[in-house]
């Protein structure tokens, strides 16, 4: 770590210059009151008198120049570089010096006066002495400057070549050697203490390099009577300045334009006050123009001379703010579909019920939900189902954003606020404007969805006065609508919320009725129309509510669905079946069954094992047992067809229920893993009177026969109907024509029974 040995050696040699170069004011300053006494003492003494005044001059203009040079040093901006150049300037002047005092032994020397002559000695082996205070950074020049002065105090001692000048040399030479000694010691000592300083000065700047990068963090300082600001080798990286002294004007120009005023009052208060500041700013790049985000703290530092500085550490907090942006986005925005999210949702509806209650207005909840939403996703896949809401979503966005806020509340479930409405006809505009998105038809990839919305509406303060219960309210409208079958809208009333009662206790009776063995299963005839026998029987069940009589599963299998009791119920049901047709076989009655199982119970994992076991369980042949799925299941290959596949290779049939209301086309029919199809009913009941039905029914059952399925005609009520589905063909039928669904006690009569009477009634 730190820098490399030479850059380590160049630093110690620039801080050297620092300290020689500031020790140059006291030695001039002593030396030119020394050399001022000396002219006093010396120039009576001394023949000729002019030549006090030329030593005199020289060495004031020695002394100065150096003052002179020690200014222009401190003030040049490249002394950090120019190291080299410095010193040889400094030990020019040192050594001018030194020269010049050498040069008193000459000059000054008072020939015939013994006690000056030791004065004098005296004065030069002071100023040597003083040498070891003013360059002991330097014990090589100080050295120099003691040999200097002590060759020519000793030179002129022997030219003297009296025994008191010869006396005089040698004790010069005692003082001058251990002045030598001294210098040559202190000047290491204070060599090994910079060497320290130096070394422990890069360790801790490396450190702060290191923290400043990993944390991002940054200082500068300001000189307040300059006006340059020195910053840290990262700052200036991070603002893209190529030297770390910069002009204040530059640094503030990183100050992103909107931001400078709250920067510039951070400064002044720190200054005017002296108190700390923080203040949060966009830097702007000067080299990128890549904006960050800053936090920075400022405050007002003086130095031992009293100058005042402003101090400022620095954070790039980019990151930071993104990553809160990211959560805030995520805690408030759905992120499939980029509109507000419930928790938004329900900050919004609290801040208008304020402002509401407030400016006594009123507001309406818009509560969407897409119908057959899960039809979609079975039939198309997860993906297809979510551009089918992203689509909702951008529609939303373009044709209500002016008028309200829109959410996803999760699933296929949106809201919509709308503010500021005098009555509820502004909401109804609101709800029209989403239904016209069911004008369209949607594609999404080679899919074609006609999509179809059911919405609630609930008025504040009308309908309630806290968002939950607004929210509900919509909802319960909402419910209201998809239940009547109407695509449309519904504004909440109270009777929407006697029904919603009557629906959580009918879950709640349901959750019972397993337990108090309140299901039964009737069952219905399958006739073969062309030996007009019967071949079997679909297994329907009922309800027998203590208080409510006999409730159809219309009424109550999607609850069940909804309130997660489906797979209970299906296994119960298919375990009655099972053990009915035990009992009707044991009766030597050869019939086949066929029980209809809901989409998430055939997802279930332990599906295919729990339909095998239970046949077995009753013996029964695999092949009179048929389940019955809609279409939507079938048409999702990669989930359903390794059941159907399994369940098949074991025998047992795969009925598609319903066939022609779902999604397929019936260009998918040959890779069905099924063996009937059921038409439904809706096309039996119009296909005496449209030929488009006839068209189709006839399609199906070609197609079918061809491709080797059995088809079963759901529904049949009449015998014009009957007739038809003869002359197409189809092979087998079921419907009210022949009978309803029965209890299981009818139906040994019903297998012995000729149907053919019952087809002319
Ligand atoms: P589905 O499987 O299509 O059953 C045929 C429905 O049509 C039965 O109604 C039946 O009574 C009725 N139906 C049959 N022929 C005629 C007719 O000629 N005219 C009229 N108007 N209706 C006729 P149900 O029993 O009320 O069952 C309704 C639906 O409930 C069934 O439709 C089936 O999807 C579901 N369901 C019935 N039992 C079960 C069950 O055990 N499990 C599951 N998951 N769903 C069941
Ligand atoms: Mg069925
Ligand atoms: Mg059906």
């Amino acid at each position: 770590m730190g820098g490399t040995t030479a850059a380590r050696q160049e630093a110690i040699r620039h801080t050297q210059n620092e300290l020689l170069y500031r020790g140059v004011k006291y030695s001039a300053a002593g030396s030119l009151l020394a050399a001022a006494v000396a002219v006093y003492v010396f120039a009576p003494l001394t023949t000729p008198s002019v030549a006090v005044w030329i030593w005199f001059v020289c060495i004031y203009t020695v002394y100065l120049t150096r003052v002179v040079d020690c200014r222009l040093f401190t003030r040049s901006t490249s002394r950090h570089e120019q190291v080299d150049y410095w010193a040889s300037r400094f030990n020019t002047g040192a050594l001018a010096s030194a020269v010049i005092w050498a040069s008193s032994m000459w000059l000054i020397y008072p020939q015939a006066d013994l006690a000056h002559q030791v004065l004098l000695v005296l004065t030069l082996g002071g100023v040597a002495g003083g040498a070891l205070a003013s360059l002991p950074y330097d014990s090589k020049l100080s050295n120099i400057f003691q040999l200097l002065i002590l060759s020519s105090v000793l030179l002129r001692l022997i030219v003297d070549g009296s025994q008191f000048a010869l006396e005089l040399a040698l004790f010069s030479c005692f003082v001058f050697g251990f002045l030598l000694s001294c210098g040559k010691e202190v000047g290491k000592n204070y060599l090994d203490l910079l060497r320290l300083r130096q070394d422990s000065q890069e360790t801790n700047l490396t450190l702060i390099r290191t923290t400043e990068q990993m944390a991002q963090l940054g200082y500068w300082q300001w000189d307040l009577e300059s006006e340059s600001v020195e910053m840290s080798s990262h700052l200036a990286q991070m603002l893209g300045f190529d030297q770390r002294q910069v002009n204040i004007q530059d640094y503030f120009s990183c100050v992103h334009a909107d931001d400078r005023l709250k920067v510039e009052n951070a400064w002044t208060h720190v200054i005017k006050t002296g108190e700390d500041s923080h203040v949060e700013f966009r830097a702007v790049d000067s080299q990128s123009d890549k904006l960050r985000n800053i936090r920075q703290i400022m405050k007002l530092i003086s130095d031992s001379e009293g100058h005042n500085s402003l101090l400022g550490a620095l954070q790039d907090i980019t990151d930071i703010k993104t990553a809160e942006q990211k959560i805030y986005s995520m805690a408030y925005y759905d992120e499939l579909t980029g509109l507000a999210n419930r928790a938004q949702f329900h900050e919004r509806i609290d801040a208008e019920i304020s402002r509401a209650t407030r400016l006594n207005k009123r507001f309406a909840i818009i509560y969407i939900d897409l119908d057959d939403f899960k039809g979609v996703n079975d039939s198309y896949g997860h993906q297809c189902g979510d551009n089918y809401l992203k689509h909702f979503s951008n529609y939303l966005k373009v044709n209500i954003k002016e008028s309200g806020i829109c959410a996803r509340l999760g699933g296929d479930e949106f809201c919509i606020l709308i503010t500021d409405i005098e009555d509820h006809s502004y909401a109804e505009q609101a709800a029209l404007q989403c239904l016209n998105y069911c004008q369209q038809v949607v594609q999404l990839g080679n899919h074609r969805i006609h999509p179809k919305l059911s919405i609630g509406v609930a008025l504040f303060p009308d309908h309630g006065s806290v968002g939950d219960e607004l929210i509900k309210c919509a909802d319960l409208a909402m419910y209201a609508i998809k239940q009547s079958g109407k695509r449309s809208y519904a504004i909440y009333n109270t009777h929407m919320a006697s029904e919603n009662r009557e629906r959580v206790r009918l879950e709640a009776d349901l959750r019972q009725a397993l337990v108090n063995n309140e299901f039964e299963l009737w069952y219905q005839p399958k006739i073969d129309i062309q030996t007009n026998s019967m071949m079997g029987v679909e297994a329907l069940i009922r309800w027998r509510h203590p208080e409510k009589g006999l409730i159809p599963p219309d009424l109550f299998i999607s609850t069940a669905e909804r309130v997660a009791m489906i797979k209970e119920i299906g296994e119960w049901v298919f375990i009655h079946a099972c053990s009915q047709l035990q009992q009707w076989n044991n009766q030597g009655l050869k019939l086949s069954m066929a029980v209809n199982i809901s989409g998430d119970h055939f997802a279930a994992d332990d599906f295919s094992e729990f339909i095998l076991t239970t046949i077995e369980q009753h013996q029964l042949r695999h092949a009179d047992l048929e389940i019955e799925i809609t279409e939507s299941l079938s048409r999702n290959p990669e989930e359903h067809s390794a059941t159907c596949h399994q369940l098949r290779s074991h025998g047992v049939r795969i009925a598609i229920d319903d066939f022609g209301t779902g999604y397929s086309s019936l260009s998918v029919l040959s890779d069905l893993e099924v063996d009937t199809l059921k038409v439904d009913k809706s096309f039996i009941d119009s296909i005496v009177t449209d030929p488009a039905a006839q068209l189709m029914v006839q399609t199906i059952i070609d197609l079918s026969l061809g491709l080797g399925y059995a088809v079963v005609a759901e529904g049949v009520e009449t015998a014009d109907q009957l007739e038809i589905l003869r002359q197409r063909h189809c092979p087998y039928v079921q419907g009210y024509l022949f009978s309803r669904p029965v209890q299981a006690a009818h139906i040994p009569a019903f297998a012995l029974a000729d149907w053919s009477s019952q087809q002319a009634a």
